[in-house]
C-alpha cells in the first residue's frame, strides 16, 4: 500500500497558523485511531534554527535526538505523538548542504547537478524517508508564502508527488486569509482567489481551503470561494479565530476536515473521540481559580522565544482548571543600582510563583540573581529551567555559601568561582554548534526528592538538553554543605542534572528543558507541580492577608 500524504501550504500572508493547522490535523487524524507523521520544510537557507535569533526566530525547539528545529515541531509533538527526529524538519539550506556532499563526492558521477531533478529529489527522497515508518498519513508543512521564491522547490516536489502518487494518496491543504474590511463591513475572498491561483499557476489545484477569519464564514461566502477556487463547498472550512490554540482541533472537527481528508484519501477509520480535548477547552474558558507566575527572563518582549516554556505552564494550570496569569519580566529591570538596592523586590511581589528560563550571554543575569535571591528568601516557588538552574547555582554560592564572586565562565571568563563552567572548555574546544549538549540523556533521580515525588516516585528520566556549561562538581561538597540537594545526575555522575531547595516549598532547577516534552493531555510533571505550589502559595497568602484584613477591621471597629 502507497504511503498518503497531506501536504499543507499557506497563502496571502505569513504567521497565520500553518503549523498548528498541521498539528491540529495530525491530531484529529489521531483521534480517529490512526498514526500520523509530521514534517516541516524551512524555506531558507540556514542549514538549521540553531544559531538564529530567538528574537527573530521564536524559540529553537529540541527534538530527542538532539536536532535544533523550527517551532512549529513543538506544535507538532504537543498535539500528537508523531515521532519526531531531525529527520522531519529540513530547510533549503541542509537540502543544499547534502547536495553538495553528494556532489563532491562524485555521486552525481559529473552530470549536471540542478534544482530539477536533484534538488526536488533530494526533497522528496526526504518525504519518503519520513513516511517508510508505515504510519498511516504523512502531513507535509511547507514554510514560507505560496509566491516566496525560495518555497518553489518545495512546491514543485510536491506537486511531482501528486503526479506519482495519485489523487487517492495526496491532498493539498491551503490555508489563507478571508479578511474582514471595516470600510465595506464585509469579509474579502479576493487575496484567496489570488493566491489558490497562484498555486495553480504552478500546477498546484487546492483540494481543502482552511480560511483563516475573525468571524463565521456564511454559507454564501464559502459558495463563492468554492465557485471561484475550484473545489468543493464543503472543502472550504472557516478557521475562525479562538481564544486558545487547544479549540483548533474542535473547530476543524466540526467542519468536517477529518473527515474530508479521509475521503480523499480513500481511507476507512472511526469517528473521532476528543472528549479529552473537549474537556481541556472547557477548563480554558471556566476555570475554578488563577495563578500568576512571573518569568524572568531576557527575550520576554518577544514571546515566541518561550513557546514550549508558555504552553508548559499553561498545560500545568489548565490541568488544575487554573487560569494562567503571566508575567513577562525582562530580567535587566531587576538589576541593583546599588549593593544594598532591593527596590527589585517591588517588582515581584504578588506573584505565586517565579521562573527563570533558558537563555545565553551575560545581559540580565544580576536581575536573575535579584529573582532568585527573591524567591529563595520569601519561600516563593522557583522553577529555574538551564540558565534558571545555572543562575539558582551561583545566587546560592554567593548569597549563602559567602563566595562572593561565584558566577560562570559563559558570565566572567576570568571569574574566582566557577560554579558553572564548561566541561569541555578544560579540552580547549571551542567553535559555534557542535560543542552544546544537545537532545536527550538520561538522569538519575535521587530517591525521596522534590524531583522523584514529582515524576510519581520514577528513579530514572530522560530530558532534553540544549547548552554548552555545567554544574561544577568542584563546588558540590561547599553547596551541599549549605543546604542545597542534587538530586538528579546522569547515570555516571558526571553531569548534575537537578538541583533542589529542601526545606523551601518549591525550589528546582534543571539542567534540561522540560517544556519540549509537555503536552496539553499530558502536562509535565515538573510544570504540574510547580504550578500546584504556586497556587498553594497564592492560597496561603490570599488567606493570611485575609485574616490581616479582618484583624484590622475588628481593630477599627472595637
Ligand atoms: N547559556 C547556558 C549554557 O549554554 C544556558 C543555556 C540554556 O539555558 N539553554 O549552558
Amino acid at each position: 500500500m502507497s504511503a498518503k500524504y497531506v501536504f499543507v501550504t499557506g497563502g496571502v500572508v505569513s504567521s497565520l497558523g500553518k503549523g498548528l493547522a498541521a498539528a491540529s490535523i495530525g491530531c484529529l487524524l489521531e483521534s480517529r485511531g490512526l498514526r500520523v507523521n509530521l514534517m516541516k520544510f524551512d524555506p531558507y537557507l540556514n542549514v538549521d534554527p540553531g544559531t538564529m535569533s530567538p528574537f527573530q526566530h521564536g524559540e529553537v525547539f529540541v527534538t530527542n535526538d538532539g536536532a535544533e528545529t523550527d517551532l512549529d515541531l513543538g506544535h507538532y509533538e504537543r498535539f500528537t505523538h508523531a515521532p519526531l527526529s531531525r529527520d522531519n524538519n529540513l530547510t533549503t539550506g541542509r537540502i543544499y548542504e547534502q547536495i553538495i556532499l553528494k556532489e563532491r563526492r562524485g555521486d552525481y558521477l559529473g552530470k549536471t547537478v540542478q534544482v530539477i531533478p536533484h534538488v526536488t529529489n533530494e526533497i522528496k527522497n526526504s518525504m519518503r524517508k519520513v513516511s517508510s515508518n508505515g504510519a498511516d498519513v504523512t502531513i507535509v508543512e511547507i514554510g514560507g508564502t505560496v509566491g516566496d521564491i525560495e518555497s518553489l522547490p518545495f512546491l514543485e516536489a510536491i506537486r511531482q508527488m501528486r503526479q506519482e502518487l495519485g489523487r487517492e494518496n495526496t491532498v493539498f491543504v491551503h490555508l489563507t486569509l478571508v479578511p474582514w474590511i471595516a470600510a465595506a463591513q464585509e469579509l474579502k475572498t479576493k487575496p484567496t482567489q489570488h493566491s489558490v491561483k497562484e498555486l495553480l499557476s504552478i500546477g498546484i489545484q487546492a483540494d481543502i481551503l482552511l480560511c483563516r477569519c475573525d468571524r463565521a464564514l456564511s454559507r454564501e461566502m464559502k459558495q463563492k470561494i468554492a465557485a471561484f477556487c475550484n473545489v468543493e463547498e464543503r472543502a472550504v472550512v472557516g478557521a475562525k479565530d479562538v481564544p486558545t490554540i487547544y479549540e483548533v482541533p474542535l473547530g476543524f472537527a466540526q467542519e468536517g476536515v477529518d473527515a474530508l481528508i479521509l475521503k480523499y484519501l480513500h481511507k476507512e477509520a472511526p469517528e473521532a473521540n476528543l472528549t479529552k480535548w473537549r474537556e481541556l477547552v472547557g477548563h480554558c474558558y471556566h476555570p475554578k481559580d488563577e495563578v500568576s507566575i512571573a518569568v524572568v527572563g531576557k527575550y520576554v518582549e518577544y514571546e515566541d522565544s518561550y513557546k514550549s516554556l508558555k504552553e508548559a505552564l499553561t498545560h500545568g494550570a489548565v490541568s488544575q482548571s487554573l487560569r494562567l496569569n503571566l508575567a513577562w519580566i525582562e530580567a535587566e529591570g531587576l538589576e541593583s543600582k546599588t549593593p544594598d538596592d532591593r527596590s527589585y523586590e517591588f517588582q515581584l511581589e504578588g506573584f505565586d510563583g517565579i521562573l527563570v528560563p533558558g537563555g545565553f550571554g551575560k545581559r540580565g543575569i544580576e536581575g536573575m540573581l535579584n529573582a532568585i535571591r527573591y524567591a529563595r528568601e520569601k519561600k516563593v516557588p522557583y522553577f529555574g529551567i538551564c540558565l534558571g538552574m545555572q543562575t539558582a547555582c551561583i545566587e546560592f554560592a554567593r548569597n549563602v555559601c559567602g563566595l562572593k564572586d561565584a558566577n560562570s565562565s559563559e558570565f566572567d571568563p576570568a571569574a574566582q568561582h566557577r560554579v558553572i563552567y564548561k566541561l569541555r572548555e578544560l579540552l580547549g574546544v571551542e567553535e559555534m554548534g557542535g560543542t552544546m549538549r544537545l537532545g536527550a540523556w538520561t538522569c538519575i533521580l535521587q530517591e525521596d526528592s522534590l524531583a522523584s515525588r514529582a515524576y510519581g516516585g520514577a528513579t530514572e528520566i530522560s530530558e532534553r538538553h540544549r547548552h554548552r556549561y555545567e554544574f561544577n562538581r568542584e563546588y558540590e561538597a561547599l553547596l551541599v554543605g549549605g543546604g542545597l540537594r542534587i538530586s538528579g545526575s546522569t547515570p555516571d555522575g558526571t553531569y548534575v542534572e537537578i538541583i533542589e531547595l529542601p526545606g523551601h516549598p518549591y525550589f528546582l532547577g534543571c539542567q534540561f528543558h522540560p517544556e519540549f516534552k509537555s503536552k496539553p493531555l499530558e502536562p509535565h510533571p515538573l510544570f504540574r507541580e510547580f504550578v500546584a505550589a504556586s497556587y498553594r502559595n497564592r492560597l496561603g497568602r490570599l488567606s493570611s492577608e485575609s485574616v490581616a484584613l479582618a484583624a484590622f477591621s475588628n481593630a477599627l471597629s472595637s
